[in-house]
């Protein structure tokens, strides 16, 4: 098959951990026998440099002429102090809009190689964990009306949460669509004893959870859920949630795998298009060194394989190869922890990785 990826290296390391994700793709391709063909894109801080805006229109137009994308990260001190409309993450907000994309996929696994750095009790982490958090990007109380007024007790501040059904079922699909292509089963997290927008998404989840009678759905109340990920990780597969109790329990999730930089994530919209990028910044104290780690934006090369293009055991490949290399004793240095092996660089650390491969 022949794919069209836009690359948006971005600033900082970006540069340095996209080149290694492609060169994985390019491997990848070989072996498997797919052409891919990249295609650059300004973003960020570059972009107000070249072009005088974070997000150039021929970078909107390139990315939706694309399959997929895949985005090293943006921002630096250079443009810290920018007016808003010149800052790098407004390109990030802007090519989410502009491309649609309504979900979050942020998958938090124990590597055991990591499991020294894990925060969880030894019993827990000997259990291990691999779970997906399906986020709903673009609704709920961070979009709603929200203001200052003067109440009951003088002057207050207020937001609203609000979902529409349609919000809900095209979240739930992605949902359930996820929980079919990993182990089947998925927790829907809400606060149904307390909001009436939990109450209705409860409601929306099972009603289309009648499509997929091979995923086990079951909820949990987001202040339990806050809980069992602490307590009892190895119970979730996938869970899917709103979009603020999905950005507190997807940092939650990132947190107790103790490899914070080894962590990749997607965003999706209607088709078949995401973009795919590591979950850490553009790390500019390191750029330009070759100190970069590109696990995470390797592995959300592995992500848009397996998310966008339906390429399963290609994404299986490279997650096998990075776990081996892992298992090794193989890190760069931002991941030596405890451990007193001599740290890689991106380019050697991309090398042992493309061997396995
Ligand atoms: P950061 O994630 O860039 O860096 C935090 C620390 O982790 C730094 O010491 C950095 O060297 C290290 N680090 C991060 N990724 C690494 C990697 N792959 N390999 C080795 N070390 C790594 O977070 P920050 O310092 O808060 O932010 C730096 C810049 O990145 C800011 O301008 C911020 O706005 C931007 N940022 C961008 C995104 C994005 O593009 N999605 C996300 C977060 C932060």
């Amino acid at each position: 098959m022949n794919y069209t990826i836009a690359l948006i290296r971005g600033d900082g390391i970006g540069p340095e951990i996209v080149g290694s994700a492609v060169r994985v793709l390019e491997k990848v391709g070989q072996k498997f026998g797919h052409t891919f063909t990249f295609r650059d894109y300004l973003m960020g801080g570059c972009a107000i440099d070249a072009c005088g805006t974070p997000l150039p229109e021929e970078t909107v137009q390139g990315c939706l002429a694309s399959d997929s994308v895949l985005l090293g990260a943006v921002g630096g001190p250079k443009w810290d102090k920018n007016p808003a409309a010149l800052r790098p993450e407004k390109g990030l907000l802007g090519i989410r809009a502009a491309l649609g994309l309504y979900t979050n996929l942020r998958p938090a696994k124990l590597y055991p190689a990591f499991a020294e750095e894990c925060p969880l009790r030894a019993d827990i982490v000997a259990k291990g964990f691999d779970l997906l958090i399906v986020r709903e990007l673009t609704g709920g109380i961070y979009f709603g009306e929200r203001g200052r007024r003067e109440g009951k007790f003088g002057p207050e501040a207020y937001d609203t949460e609000a979902y529409s059904v349609m919000e809900i079922e095209r979240i739930a699909r992605v949902a359930f669509e996820t929980a079919k292509k990993r182990g089947g089963k998925l927790v829907s997290i809400d606060k149904a004893n307390v909001l009436e927008t939990s109450r209705l998404w409860r409601e929306t989840m099972h009603r289309i959870g009648e499509e997929y009678p091979e995923v086990a759905l079951s909820d949990m109340l987001v202040d339990n859920a806050a809980m069992q990920l602490v307590r009892c990780p190895s119970q979730f597969d996938v869970v899917v949630t709103s979009n603020m109790f999905g950005d507190i329990l997807s940092d939650e999730a990132s947190q107790i795998t103790g490899s914070i930089g080894l962590l990749p994530s997607a965003s999706l919209g209607d088709g078949t298009r995401g973009l795919y990028e590591p979950i850490h910044g553009s790390a500019p104290d390191i750029a330009g060194q070759d100190k970069a780690n590109p696990i995470a934006t390797i592995l959300s090369a592995a992500m848009m394989l397996r998310y966008s293009f339906g390429l399963a055991a290609e994404a299986d490949a490279i997650e096998a190869a990075v776990d081996r290399v892992l298992a090794a004793g193989l890190r760069t240095a931002d991941i030596l922890g405890t451990s007193n092996a001599k740290p890689l660089g991106c380019t050697a650390m991309t090398d042992a990785i493309l061997a396995v491969l």
